[in-house]
Formats: C-alpha cells, structure tokens, sequence
C-alpha cells in the first residue's frame, strides 16, 4: 500500500528532486524501506541515493582531485510509486531526433550560472560541436580563450593537434563529437575545481547519453577523473579501455548500454611535452581497433 505522506514533506521532497533534476540527475533508487515501529520515525530520514556506476577500480586518495562523493539526499523513502514518474523528466527524455535532444538540453542549460565560472570572465558558453549521432566523442577539460572567443571547443593550438590527431586515426573532425566537462572558461586557463565539473559534467552526461558513442576519449586528468569518477595518475588511467555509462542519466535507446571509455593526454599537454606524442598515438590506435579504423 502506497504510503500518504504529509503535504509539506511531500512538497520539500519534490523541491528536492526538481533541484537534482536542475543539475541533470534523474535516476535515483530507493534503500529497502524497514517496516519495524521503530523505524517509523527514522523513515523519514532514510536516504534516496543517486545511481554513480562502479568501474571496478578502486579509487585513491590524491591531493590534488579527491574521488567524487556518491550524493545522498536526505528524502523519505516512502512515497507513491507514481510520485518519481511524475516529477523525474527531462526535456529530450523521449525525443528520437539526437539534433533535437541536444538542442534540448542546450535550452536547458540556458544562461547558466549554476557554478562560479559563470562569473568568472567566460564569453560565452562552449556547449560542444560535432556529429551528434558519433561514434566517437573526446572530452576535455574546459574551454580556452580561443574557444571562449569562438564558442566551440579545441579550436586553438591544442584544437589543432587534436585535429591532426584524429586526422591520423583516418577520420575527420566533423566526424566526432568534442566537448568538455566545464563549459565556461577557467580564468587564466586555470584547472576546474571539482564543484565546477560536479555541477556541469551532468549537462555532458546528458549529451552523452544522447549522442550514443562507441568510444569516449578523455583527454587529460581532469576529464579522466570526472567521468570516471576515480583519481588515479594518467600512467594508471590510461592503457585500457573502462566501460562507461553516464552517471545519472539514461538514453532513450534501451539498446545503447554505455560505450568504452579510453583515456590519453590533454594535446594543450602534448604542445609542451612533444615527446608524450608516441604514448597518445599508442592509446589512439587501440581506439581505432575497437572501432575498426
Ligand atoms: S561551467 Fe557549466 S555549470 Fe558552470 S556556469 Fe558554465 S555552464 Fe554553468
């Protein structure tokens, strides 16, 4: 029997999710509820949890970028089935066109100023640029001045390399999806704090999922650790492939069950260190056997 809740908790709990949806969180499940008289009072304090994939590595502690918390809400975990039916939407939920749907979820970021970034200097925000239904997709970090100015990402120094580089694997750059964790730029170029990529990453999960790639390059340490949600040094991170699935998101096509995730460095990296170009080429070509290039 669907238990009634009172109309204020009711009303916070659905405060609650419409903020988590905000931040493009959709899926939550709910711990088993406990039946025992005792546990009456505490039900209303029992925890709602988001949904964050495990890869089967497990995550170190590192100074520099701590491994991401699994966000618990304070909600009750009884509520009407239908209530999460209801209130869990999202605007391209449904819509089959990815052109659309990512159209969508551009409208639905708008003229954000969910983080700190927003009034930081940036221009414009860098949404992301490419074939919308790619089987490849590279992530960076965040927008540059160049991409600040132009409103698309890697389209500097670094954009160049990267050009070549998927040039190299046989491919054009119209061919794939870029984009990156943060979509306004750091000032002075700086690193995203992680609070930043927390708050964006969810609109990049969002595109993600829409966009059903095979392969996700994720270029540097910071688009590395955002996704995958683990801190690791790149000589740990990279040389394999993960399997990948937006955290906090589902795709409309129920056959689309996450893709391979491989990691490499940032080419604004390889600009200063040329003699890493031989180790990013190695993980490009295991990217292109999978993809059969
Ligand atoms: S970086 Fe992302 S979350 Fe922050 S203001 Fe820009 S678009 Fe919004």
């Amino acid at each position: 029997m669907p238990r009634v809740l009172d109309p204020e908790l009711r009303h916070a709990l659905a405060a609650r999710i419409r903020y988590y949806n905000e931040m493009g969180i959709y899926d939550f499940y709910r711990r088993p509820a406990q039946e025992s008289a005792e546990n009456e009072s505490v039900r209303t304090a029992a925890s709602v949890e988001i949904a964050v994939p495990s890869f089967g590595i497990q995550p170190e502690t590192r100074a520099e970028m701590t491994p991401r918390k699994a966000a618990a809400v304070a909600v009750p975990v009884a509520v009407e089935e239908n209530m999460f039916e209801v209130i869990v939407t999202k605007p391209e939920q449904g819509v089959s066109d990815p052109v659309k749907a990512l159209k969508l979820i551009r409208e639905d970021l708008g003229d954000c100023t969910r983080c700190p970034l927003h009034k930081q200097g940036r221009k414009q925000i860098v949404f992301g640029v490419g074939n919308p239904t790619a089987e490849l997709m590279f992530v960076g970090e965040g927008p540059g001045a160049d991409e600040d100015e132009q409103g698309e990402p890697f389209v500097g120094r670094a954009g160049q390399l990267l050009n070549n580089m998927i040039k190299a694997m046989g491919i054009a750059r119209e061919q794939v999806y870029i984009a990156n964790i943060v979509k306004c730029r750091p000032p002075g170029n700086r690193t995203p704090e992680r609070e930043e990529c927390e708050t964006c990453s969810p609109f990049l999960m969002r595109q993600i999922a829409v966009i059903k790639p095979k392969v996700i390059v994720a270029l540097g340490a910071v688009a590395a650790k955002t996704l995958l949600a683990m801190s690791a040094s790149m000589a740990q991170l990279r040389g394999r492939f993960y399997d990948f699935k937006p955290a906090g998101v589902r795709s409309n096509d129920p056959n689309w069950d996450g893709c391979k995730l491989a990691v490499t460095y940032h080419p604004a990296f390889l600009l200063r260190d040329p003699r890493q170009k031989g180790e990013a080429w190695k993980d490009l070509q295991m990217v292109m056997k999978e993809l059969g290039l």
